[in-house]
């Protein structure tokens, strides 16, 4: 039922050289699209627009787009918004619920109850051949309309992470959404930006991930100086495309197609939609549900002979309650349930910041065992202030005042580099934009000093494998290497320090220590530092072209000092990851002490940390991790570099850890893959980054990765609820048949075919979606994490359904049949046929099974709402939509047995009170028969953990 008609890679010939493989959807949200796919947005205008040759001069290019390298003014943009249409992939054919809804009558459980209906036609039973295929209807539009439901969840996600662009507009750089983009816009594209339109590189190179649209997963080098002719568009090196990635680079490029125009249109519009995989879990169930319906269809079959043979029934009877039996049995509702569940998870998770790009990465959340979890912004508000400014003067309280208070010749120095090593712009609210860290350092400037930055040759950008950035300037008649970074990754690359006075003095080792003593103090306050430092140039000779070159001899003039407070929530999210039993493991680019004192302020570690910088990592042998990880808890990696995250998550992982992990740069992207649960920010971190995780928070909150990790728990041990509320029903509705064919014709059959199908259907989907939908049980965040071997249907499980509730139901059930037939009078063998005189006995007595089963499962529903706390700690009455089930489920039931028609139909006949008042307390008896199991399952597991933790060591 999960499965959309397959689609293969789509290879298109007809044009040489753009042979293209669609490989979107790997990552991509299910059931929707890795892109913003938005049926029905009218791209469609009247009069196709002029197609342009992308390849053709730029400046012909440019005119033919009548554009210019500084990009559209932003009312040209608008109108020809309104002509091209959104820049948005549209899927072919919309939804095909026709074909959809077929599916669901020809699924292969579907086909089972078909088989069912056909042999109780051939029978000459119509009725019941009739009854079966209501219940195929009625299983088959239930399914449908919860798959569509739950696709309109997940589909619905993808306006949660609407893409965006960066286009000059007006001659300025301006954030955009990608929708929005027309042809002739100029993009800037920096490194880890999705590309959203297909366009020509005017100036700058760029690595770009192709692997969307050519599956080639190498990154390749695309530059505006790299002219091609003759090859296909996608080798074309001087163009980029739609739902690529740049991985490293800066550039522009004006876009020459957007929309179903670009190439991943074209892909699109040949495609089916996308293929949704099956999660682990709904393959479990689809699995034991073929289990259960086998093992139904063998009782089904050993029916037979018995009930013909031993009870000497009519061969055409035999078939028919045969029949009946394996339509009760089929668990066909289970798996659209199933879906729906976790649609509604992914959904919840939405309104808490979290949004997940596939169902399953719900349930993997909740197995959730350990989170590797950055430290700036995620634990951190990333909102740096500098606090303090330390050069060879001596310390710098950043106030106001200082301004124009005791300047150094180092203090000044160190502002005017602050400023020029920087890329932090005026916004347009007014604040400024950009990496927190250097909006700081550039507000701290503006504090500390006025010289003025002067104009940038060149960047060598931030690398956080280097961990540091350089820029040469030029400025007052010279060229200048200007340097920002953290102290290890500058402090060996400098040879002199600035004194106050101008003079740059040799950073001897003594004078080295003592910057590294003010590094640690700082540091273990959970500051972060970065060192400061600059070199001239010989003016007469060209600046260095490699960074080595650049970065070398440089004069260290002061160390600043930054904060960054931990969220507010974090800490309680900390305390609620423990006692869970999730392991939170700090990785970052951050400073040992920074790291750790930070860490300890949220309570992720306490005084005594065990502290691995990314050196020492670098050193260690797989072993030496894998001994690391296992021994040593409380754990942070410093200094660490992205390729760490990678060995990190790959070690945890084989040690069956469920591993979740941030990640935030282009180099992360990795190892999000790599991870059970790669974890984006949505707000600070990169398109790639977005890309390749499953899951992306709005919020960038470390909190919201446990609140997910909650639902994600909710959500399974709902699933868990449900499936084990319709196992229960298996054995009240097989016991009557059993206790008929081992009776030997002494005991009539003690409910009709007819009864039982009207059970099955009447009684099982509406509150199986309501268990679906469950608070969170009291403790859910005191277990420790569910194994990942661990199956959703556990043999505790089907001994509660099938042996515990199952049996009480069925017992009582009897109880009831019994009952009225023994108070009628009625001994072992007599007749109960039509016209005998004990007929009249014997409808109410099959009615009383009835509709003791459906009182049993009331009964059950309310056992099933909790797994092992009681009902009074999560409140008789907080699932409303059980409540209205059940009212739906008695209201059908007293239909079924007044309304003149369906007593003809099924048999049945009114109950007097007497007997009402003997089904009256069945949900009470077996609910307060779970109520005291679950009792009993509580104490013993306290005092298991009582006797665990007096065991010594
Ligand atoms: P994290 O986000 O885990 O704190 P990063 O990889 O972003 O780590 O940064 C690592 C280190 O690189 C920081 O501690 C800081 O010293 C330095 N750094 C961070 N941002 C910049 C920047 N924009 N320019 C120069 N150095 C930086
Ligand atoms: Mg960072």
């Amino acid at each position: 039922m999960a499965r959309r008609g397959h689609r293969e890679p789509e290879v298109r010939s007809g044009e040489p050289g753009r042979v293209t493989g669609a490989q979107e959807g790997s990552d991509g949200p299910a059931g929707a699209a890795p892109i913003e796919a938005q049926a029905g947005a009218g791209t469609d205008v009247s009069g196709e627009p002029p197609t342009v040759d992308p390849t053709e001069r730029v400046e012909l290019l440019l005119r033919d787009l009548r554009s210019s390298r500084s990009g559209l003014p932003s009312r040209e943009a608008a109108r020809r918004f309104i002509h091209y249409g959104a820049n948005e992939i549209r899927r072919r054919g919309g939804r095909r619920w026709p074909r959809e809804l077929l599916l669901q009558f020809t699924h292969p459980l579907a086909l089972l109850l078909w088989l069912a209906a056909a042999l109780a036609w051939a029978a000459g039973i119509i009725p019941v051949a009739v009854a079966i295929l209501v219940v195929i209807v009625i299983n088959a539009v239930f399914a449908f309309v919860q798959e569509v439901q739950a696709e309109r969840a997940v589909e619905a996600l993808a306006a949660y992470l609407p893409a965006q662009a960066k286009a000059l507009r007006d001659g300025r750089v301006q954030v955009l959404r990608a929708a929005e983009l027309v042809p002739g816009d100029v993009l800037v594209i920096e490194e880890g930006d999705r590309i959203s339109a297909d366009a020509r590189l005017l100036e700058g190179g760029i690595e770009v991930d192709l692997s969307a649209l050519t599956g080639e997963a190498m990154p390749v080098f695309r530059s505006a100086d790299l002219a091609d002719t003759g090859v296909g568009l996608l080798q074309a090196r001087d163009l980029v495309f739609s739902g690529t990635t740049c991985t490293e680079g800066a550039a522009r490029a004006v876009v020459f197609a957007t929309g179903m125009r670009t190439e991943l249109g074209r892909i699109a519009a040949l495609s089916e939609r996308v293929e949704r995989e099956e999660s682990p879990l709904e393959r479990q169930v689809r699995r034991v549900a073929w289990l259960i319906a086998a093992i139904a269809l063998a009782l089904g079959v050993a029916f037979i002979p018995i009930a013909a043979f031993g009870a000497h029934l009519p061969l055409g009877d035999a078939v028919v309650f045969a029949v009946g039996l394996l339509v009760g049995n089929v668990p066909e509702g289970l798996l659209p349930v199933i879906t729906l569940a976790l649609a509604l998870g992914v959904r919840g998770l939405v309104r808490r910041g979290a949004v997940v790009k596939r169902l399953s990465a719900v349930e993997t959340l909740g197995s959730t065992s350990v989170i590797c979890t950055d430290k700036t912004g995620t634990l951190t508000e990333n909102r740096m202030r500098v606090t303090t400014v330390w050069t060879a003067a001596g310390d710098h309280v950043l106030a106001p005042a200082e301004r124009r208070a005791g300047r150094d010749a180092a203090a000044g120095g160190l502002a005017v580099v602050m400023a020029a090593c920087n890329n932090a712009q005026p916004g347009a609210a007014g604040g400024l934009v950009g990496d927190p860290t250097e909006v700081a350092m550039l507000e701290a400037a503006r504090v500390l000093g006025d010289g003025r930055p002067g104009t940038r040759l060149r960047q060598f950008h931030f690398d956080p494998v280097l961990k540091r950035m350089s820029t040469v300037d030029e400025r007052d008649g010279g060229v200048w290497v200007d340097t920002k970074g953290a102290p290890e990754a500058v402090l060996p690359r400098c040879a002199t320090i600035m004194e106050a006075d101008g003079v740059r003095a040799p950073l001897t080792a003594e004078r080295r220590r003592a910057v590294e003593r003010v590094v640690d103090a700082r540091a273990r306050q959970g500051l972060r530092v970065l060192a400061v430092a600059e070199r001239p140039l010989a003016a007469d000779r060209p600046p260095p072209e490699r960074r080595d070159d650049a970065e070398r001899e440089l004069t260290l003039l002061g160390l600043v000092a930054m904060q960054d407070p931990p969220r507010p929530g974090v800490a309680e999210a900390v305390a609620h990851c423990h006692s869970a039993g999730i392991r939170i493991i700090v990785v970052t680019g951050d400073h040992a002490l920074t790291a750790a004192a930070i860490a300890a302020q949220v309570g992720i570690v306490g005084d005594h940390p065990t502290v691995v910088t990314g050196d020492r990592l670098d050193r260690m042998s797989e072993d030496e991790l894998d001994t690391l990880l296992r021994d040593h808890h409380e754990l942070i990696f410093a200094r660490s570099s992205p390729e760490a995250k990678l060995r990190i998550a790959d070690a945890l992982r084989a040690e069956g850890h469920v591993v979740a992990m941030t990640g935030d740069g282009v180099n992360d992207a990795p190892a999000l893959r790599r991870a059970d649960i790669g974890v984006a920010m949505g707000r600070s971190g990169t398109d790639v980054a977005r890309e390749a995780a499953t899951m992306v928070l709005t919020d960038d909150d470390f909190s919201t990765i446990v609140a997910a990790v909650r639902s994600g728990r909710q959500v399974y041990d709902n699933i868990r609820k449900f499936i084990c509320y319709i196992f229960a029903h298996s054995t009240p509705e097989i016991a009557p048949f059993l206790v008929f064919a081992l009776a030997g014709g002494a005991v009539p059959l003690p409910l009709t075919v007819l009864q039982l199908l009207a059970f099955d259907v009447g009684t099982e989907t509406l509150p199986a979606l309501a268990l679906g939908r469950e608070p969170a049980e009291p403790g859910i965040m005191k277990r420790r994490p569910r194994r990942r071997s661990e199956g959703v249907i556990r043999g505790s499980m089907l001994v509660r359904a099938w042996l515990f509730l199952g049996v009480i139901c069925a017992a009582l059930t009897l109880a009831g049949f019994f009952y009225v037939l023994l108070r009628a009078g009625w001994r072992p063998g007599d007749p109960t046929g039509p016209g005998t005189p004990l007929n009249h006995a014997y409808r109410q007595a099959t009615t009383m099974t009835f509709l003791g089963m459906i009182a049993g499962q009331v009964g059950t529903a309310f056992a099933a709402r909790t797994e092992r706390a009681s009902l009074r700690s999560i409140g008789p009455w907080s699932n409303p939509l059980l409540l209205w089930g059940i009212v739906f489920e008695l209201a059908l039931a007293a239909v079924l047995i007044y309304a003149p028609p369906f007593q003809a139909l099924l048999g049945t006949a009114p109950l007097s009170a007497d007997m009402l008042a003997f089904v009256a307390p069945f949900p009470v008896i077996v609910w307060g028969a779970d109520e005291v199991r679950r009792w009993v399952l509580r104490r013993r597991e306290d005092r298991d953990r009582q006797g665990a933790a007096s065991v010594p060591g």
